[in-house]
């Protein structure tokens, strides 16, 4: 079976041990897995003195999370106010912060000025908006670019950057670099996102002679000096187990070639440069673990598990696959067809259909993986259902409770001015951690 392997990061009989304290579902992550990982990226771009990683908080917003990246020299991505508040409160701040947001109220700008955040603008209008809401511009800003039409990469992906939201046009930005230097801006970034979930090892490459080209253009006609250039994120991860991971050693070599070839003999030889990488710097260390509650036989096999499309929801939203080990029996053949499903009021809430799996026995755990990065982020409250736990497995094997699970009255707590507020909020004032505990079922 080794065409269908991908390796939890956690036994069965942890993940015993585990579900005595914190009932399932829950998402688990593994330290050790960030931690390596995050060495990797600063050795893949360690030729560039200045570099930094910003992790993309919308992809997991766990602050434990976030530190444990701040630790390996991670700054953050931010782009909303909670976010900003999010990395304040870990003690991630000034330049350490990088505002990439698009649609963007003013007060989220002035709040990215108070922590020294460095703001990256989405449009050429929002140099007016900054300019009200600061008084006066930063020292330091960045823009967003879109090329336009379509971007091809050399393996056939591509997207089309013409038809999205986000970024200045070129000429646009021209005009924004010469209207910010008039206004006292003294440092200029470049960022562009135009591609995303990328596997192959050409993307930041591909896109860093796109962005190294414009900004020697745009330093050459604007005289704005270029300090940094972001790459964003976009790079992609194995979801399917006989992909294969980008190497990000092979990628960072790959821009640096881009850099000395383009950015060098320019004299730019001192522009930094950044990621936002989100998916790639959390997406294979975290799991969904579940447990199969219902087994249903019609037109087809269903196994009906504790979790659902609320806890994760890439399979519902976009059909992405996710991998799933039923632990405990990784190696037993995978004779039984099923559709693993969510209790959601929703068709769609499958984490697999017609998955070969190895036949599922009530009470078993079942390990989602990849669900790292816009898993738990991208949740949500639909037919009530109630957020998760998060749990970091250390790497001496301890287990720390890093988000306890919502409990209804978390999910009440919004009614708590109506008189019906009171009906549905119990009166006790210190809730348990775990949550839920008048509807636990044991299996
Ligand atoms: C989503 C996002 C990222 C992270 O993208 P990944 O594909 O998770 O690496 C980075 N920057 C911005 C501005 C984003 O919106």
């Amino acid at each position: 079976m080794a065409e269908n392997r991908k390796i939890p990061f956690v036994t069965l009989e942890k993940v015993n041990e585990i579900a005595k304290t914190y009932p399932t579902p829950f998402y688990l992550y593994d330290a050790r897995g960030i931690r390596e990982n995050a060495e990797k990226v600063r050795k893949a771009f360690a030729w560039n003195p200045g570099f930094r990683e910003y992790f993309a908080v919308k992809a997991n917003a766990n602050p434990f999370l976030i530190e444990l990246l701040h630790e390996s020299g991670c700054g953050c991505d931010c782009s909303s106010m909670t976010e900003l508040m999010l990395s304040e409160a870990t003690g991630i701040t000034g330049e350490e912060i990088m505002f990439s947001s698009n649609d963007t109220p003013p007060e989220e700008f002035k709040k990215a000025a108070d922590l020294g955040a460095i703001i990256n603008l989405d449009d050429i209008t929002h140099i007016d908006i900054v300019e009200r809401v600061l008084g006066k511009l930063p020292e330091t800003m960045s823009c967003r670019f879109n090329p336009g039409g379509f971007y091809n990469l050399s393996n056939g992906i591509m997207d089309n950057p013409g038809d999205s939201k986000y970024g200045m046009t070129e000429e646009q930005i021209f005009e924004a670099f010469r209207i910010l230097k008039e206004k006292g801006v003294k440092t200029f970034g470049i960022h562009a996102f135009l591609v995303s979930n990328t596997v192959g090892e050409d993307y930041y490459p591909t896109l860093a002679g796109t962005l190294f080209e414009l900004a020697v253009r745009l330093q050459k006609e604007t005289g704005a000096e270029i300090g940094f250039i972001n790459l964003s994120g976009g790079v992609g991860i194995p979801y399917q187990p006989e992909a294969e991971s980008p190497d990000i050693l092979r990628i960072g070599e790959g821009v640096r070639k881009v850099y000395e070839k383009i950015l060098v003999p320019e004299g730019m030889g001192q522009v930094r440069i950044f990621t936002e990488m989100g998916r790639f710097m959390m997406g294979p260390y975290g799991a969904l673990i579940t447990r199969a509650i219902n087994e249903k036989h019609i037109y087809k096999e269903y196994i009906g598990v504790d979790a659902c499309a609320a806890n994760l929801m890439r399979p519902a939203m976009y059909g992405a696959y996710h991998h799933i080990t039923v632990l405990g029996k990784e190696d037993l053949p995978c004779e039984k067809i099923y559709d693993v499903t969510g209790s959601l009021c929703e068709n769609n809430d499958k984490f697999a259909v017609d998955r070969k799996l190895p036949e599922i026995q009530m009470g078993d755990y079942l390990f989602i993986h990849d669900a790292g990065a816009h898993g738990f982020s991208m949740g949500y409250n639909y037919n009530g259902r109630l957020w998760s736990a998060e749990l970091l497995l250390e790497e001496d094997g301890a287990v720390k409770l890093i988000r306890r699970a919502e409990t209804p009255d978390d999910y009440f707590a919004t009614f708590d001015i109506f008189p019906i507020g009171k009906k549905l909020i119990s009166r006790k004032k210190s809730g348990s951690l775990t949550g839920g505990t008048d509807a636990e079922v044991c299996l």
